[in-house]
């Protein structure tokens, strides 16, 4: 059974008079990363908010069709159930961050805390987490007062601490630099280690080409393209989508056109 599973969806924002997502169906197994990737406005934070039942319950507009976490239609599943199966980090720690903690140890330890763990549970876990994610130097340090990367992987700690089995980040490396991007990838590795189910909206396709099992290419709310990222990076198609090849993909493109005989199109380094 897949981990989550959309089938024939469909929504038109209550504002908009056209729909932004367009009879999309795709799903993603136990332990797959699948990679949403499309132009600017092509509707990849708005499948984030369907998948994760925000969509319709906090954007009002018309939905049709169905998605299903493990088998189980979101529809008919309460919000706070829901937030035990997924966990979402968004492309702004800022907004992330509760605000109300005075410490990172306080802010990992808010969602647990939130559903009534007890305390004993409560600290290993915290702990476990702050050794995973590396940042157990930061752990009395006020989250206000954090980097922008140290911030992400903190609400990532927060995230990974509940232990869903799915995660949807949304732009998770946006506002960082190169160094603060490979922190969160070594974080992303580790939840592909764990064998979480992950959809991820990511804008650097040479990331996607090395750690996505799957890519999505969607196009003004529709499925485009949908493959292993080999192939669809390695596609003639993929620039009519508004979605550039990996740096690799292009290179290896290039020397083809110029005729030197490749049998396949690299797409990373690897
Ligand atoms: P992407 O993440 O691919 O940039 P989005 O899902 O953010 O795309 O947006 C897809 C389309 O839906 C855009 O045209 C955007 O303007 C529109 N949209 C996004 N959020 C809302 C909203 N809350 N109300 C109305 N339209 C929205």
């Amino acid at each position: 059974m897949a981990a989550v599973e959309l089938d024939h969806v469909s929504f038109t924002y209550s504002t908009a008079d056209a729909p932004t997502i367009r009879d999309l169906s795709f799903s993603v197994e136990e332990g797959e990363l699948c990679a949403l990737v499309g132009a600017n406005g092509s509707g990849k934070t708005t499948v984030c908010n369907i998948v994760r039942g925000f969509i319709p319950r906090f954007h009002t507009g018309e939905l049709t069709g169905s998605v299903r976490i493990d088998g189980q239609d979101i529809a008919e599943t309460n919000l706070g159930l829901l937030g035990l199966q997924i966990g979402f980090v968004f492309q702004n720690p800022f907004v992330q961050i509760s605000g109300s903690k005075d410490t990172v140890y306080e802010e990992v330890a808010f969602g647990l805390e939130n559903l009534g763990v007890d305390v004993a549970t409560i600290r290993s876990r915290v702990e476990e987490t702050l050794d995973l994610i590396n940042i157990q130097h930061l752990r009395d340090k006020n989250p206000v007062d954090l980097s922008g990367g140290q911030k992400q992987r903190v609400a990532f700690a927060s995230t990974l601490a509940m232990d869903p089995p799915i995660f949807v980040i949304d732009e998770p490396t946006s506002q960082l630099d190169p160094q603060g991007t490979n922190e969160i990838f070594e974080i992303i590795s580790l939840l592909k280690e764990r064998r979480k189910s992950i959809i991820l909206v990511e804008h650097k396709m040479e990331l996607i080409a090395e750690y996505a099992d799957s890519v999505v290419v969607l196009h003004d709310g529709a499925l485009a393209m949908h493959g292993a990222s080999a192939e669809v990076f390695s596609s003639p198609e993929l620039p009519q989508y508004g979605v550039a090849y990996p740096e690799f993909a292009r290179a290896a493109l290039a020397l083809r056109d110029a005729g030197v005989p490749l049998d396949h199109i690299p797409v990373t380094k690897s």
